[in-house]
């Protein structure tokens, strides 16, 4: 269970506000959305100001709301250029990013920024696209972020771990939503033999 960080106390005993970054990652069906919500709500039960963006091409559920797949939601803002975050945050004190990897790789300095500036940001994100491969800005959001949670789903064809996205439909669009009907989510045993099975069609 991730514990939330406390605001800082300065070397002369007043209270700061130091910014920071937490990235929530990993595959699909992981409960990444549903742990952004935890923290935001609980967030906004102390009263504190929160701001909630996507990006414009997540709209698979409802234009405003950050909804996660029990129907949970938070009214969210669909963006369509990381730079516009900047403005919109306004002087909320904690800023939530849900779809992190579909942000252009402006949102790695955005984010930077806004945790400069005192805020809490707390980033979701799928980690690897459905190759396997690091996801768009993720990577960089990883990086620069205090405190990384990387969640799991459970491996549909084994029920181990799982860690993978894996497509069941054929295409190679990096950008392709959809939810159970297009993707399941796999260990690496069982994404690896889908993957090998493919390529001899
Ligand atoms: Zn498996």
């Amino acid at each position: 269970m991730f514990i939330e960080p406390k605001m800082g106390k300065s070397r002369t005993g007043t209270e700061h506000r130091g910014g920071w970054i937490e990235v929530i990652c990993g595959s699909m069906f992981s409960g990444k959305t549903e742990e952004l919500l935890r923290r935001l709500n609980r967030a906004i039960i102390a009263g504190q100001n929160v701001e909630i963006f996507k990006p414009a091409i997540d709209t698979r559920y409802h234009d405003q709301n950050v909804v996660s797949h029990n129907a949970n939601s938070i009214r969210s803002t669909p963006v369509q250029f990381a730079n516009d975050i900047l403005l919109l945050a306004g002087d909320c004190e904690v800023v939530g990013l849900d779809e992190a990897q579909f942000f252009d790789t402006d949102i790695v300095e955005i984010c930077n920024k806004l945790a400069n500036s005192g805020k809490r940001v707390i980033v979701t994100g799928l980690d690897m696209d459905f190759s396997g491969r690091p996801f768009g800005p993720m990577p960089g959001l990883i990086a620069i972020a205090e405190y990384v949670t990387k969640v799991h789903a459970i491996c549909i064809k084994c029920g181990d771990i799982a860690n993978y996205s894996y497509r069941k439909v054929a295409s190679q669009s990096k950008v392709m939503l959809g939810e159970k009907d297009t993707y399941e989510a796999r260990c690496r045993r069982c994404f690896n033999k889908g993957s090998a099975a493919e390529q001899k069609i």
